[in-house]
């Protein structure tokens, strides 16, 4: 089998594996609870909060352990405007957000909540343009604009995002579950308040983290104990703390270019396909290293994912979370694609484990199998 699945969840890390293993054998007991046991899972719990906050360059206090990016992204959102004591009201987004976000955002729209909808320009970036003039009309709103599309792997102008935040007094939320050294960068650079993070794409178990900048007010979404400093009720999931802390640092070590290098040797041989066509941005420094997104002609991408898995080939449609429906993407739709194409979606996306074989072999595959496709639809037509 060949996984090329990275963006929808990543293989655990052998290193992550053994953490894991060495503390089910510790019989710990929970977090919150006095006795021996308990104070030996809340050591666990608050080493690895510290270990994460060290990675990324936080406060401890700034942590928020959570069930995954998607209830962080929910959090981030409904918790700061449902604050009492915010000064910030209404959201600005845009379509080519994760549906983490863009569920959370129609669901205010529809309680009756202000939501401004960026446009989105053709190669999957959102319109700065249109965000600053939206600003300047209403300037302490919630923008949320992630780092990198999980669909088609452009890379957001974030830093711009973030400093317009700061000149208009807005908040601004990232989910950086796509690109984890941007939302890093983007911590140290104090132009961001909120940002989401997910354990399995980086090669952790399940489970993710919202990083509140120290001094913003969220509400709890999840009611019940005291637990993460009032801001997350629920017992403590020490096991997903230490699996987070040990894959944010081995996938912050992980050499980029080697990643980049095994997204172009995939490429090179698929641009010479007739009708195949990557999407998202051509200017590198938009793109992310991870990400290769394609319409192979008019075909829809569902055969073509059968054909490639059934040649041990494990490709996706998109979002993991839409990948079994047949709906177009929305994503592709906001950048402007018809519906019919929008169907034709199909992603390839890397990661640690992944080697120079195994992107050769696979693009040869996708050409193999695509090409005879399309054979089979011009003779159709
Ligand atoms: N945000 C983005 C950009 C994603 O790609 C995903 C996962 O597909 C999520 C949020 C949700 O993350 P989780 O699976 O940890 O809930």
């Amino acid at each position: 089998m060949i996984y090329l699945d990275y963006a929808a969840t990543a293989p655990v890390r052998p290193q992550v594996g053994a953490c894991v293993r060495e503390l089910l054998e510790e019989d710990l007991g929970n977090a919150s609870s006095l006795h021996r046991a308990g104070r030996r899972a809340r050591h666990h719990l608050e080493a690895a909060r510290e270990r994460i906050a060290s990675s990324l360059g936080a406060k401890v206090e700034e942590i928020v352990f959570c069930s995954g990016a998607t209830e962080a992204d929910n959090l981030a959102l409904v918790g700061t405007l449902e604050h009492q004591d915010t000064p910030h009201s209404g959201l600005i987004t845009s379509r080519l957000e994760h549906a983490a976000v863009f569920e959370t955002a129609l669901r205010s729209e529809l309680k009756g909540g202000q939501v401004h909808w960026l446009p989105a320009l053709p190669d999957g970036l959102v319109d700065l343009e249109a965000l600053e003039a939206e600003l300047k009309l209403n300037p302490r709103r919630l923008v949320s604009v992630m780092a990198t599309n999980n669909e088609v792997g452009s890379r957001q102008p974030v830093e711009q995002v973030g400093t317009l935040c700061r000149e208009h007094g807005a908040l601004f939320h990232c989910d950086g579950v796509q690109d984890v050294v941007v939302a890093k960068q983007l911590i140290h650079s104090g132009l961001v308040d909120l940002v989401a993070l997910s354990g399995h794409k980086m090669g952790g178990l399940p489970g993710g983290l919202l990083f509140v900048r120290q001094g913003v007010a969220v509400n709890p979404q999840i009611l019940g104990g005291a637990q993460e400093d009032g801001r997350r009720a629920g017992t403590s999931e020490v096991l997903r703390a230490v699996s987070l802390a040990t894959a944010l640092e081995l996938h912050l070590a992980e050499d980029l270019a080697r990643i980049r290098q095994l997204r172009e040797a995939f490429e090179q041989p698929l641009t010479g396909i007739e009708g195949a066509v990557r999407l998202g941005p051509p200017q590198e420094e938009r793109r992310s290293n991870h990400i290769s997104s394609w319409l192979f002609g008019n075909l829809s991408a569902e055969p073509v994912l059968a054909q490639l898995d059934l040649r041990g080939v494990c490709a996706s449609s998109g979002s993991a979370c839409s990948s079994h429906s047949v709906e177009p993407s929305r994503v592709l739709k906001a950048m402007g694609l018809p519906s019919a194409r929008a169907l034709g979606l199909v992603r390839f996306s890397f990661g640690w484990k992944t080697t120079l074989e195994e992107v050769r072999r696979s693009a040869e595959v996708v050409q193999e199998i695509v090409e005879k496709m399309m054979q089979k639809e011009r003779q159709k037509a």
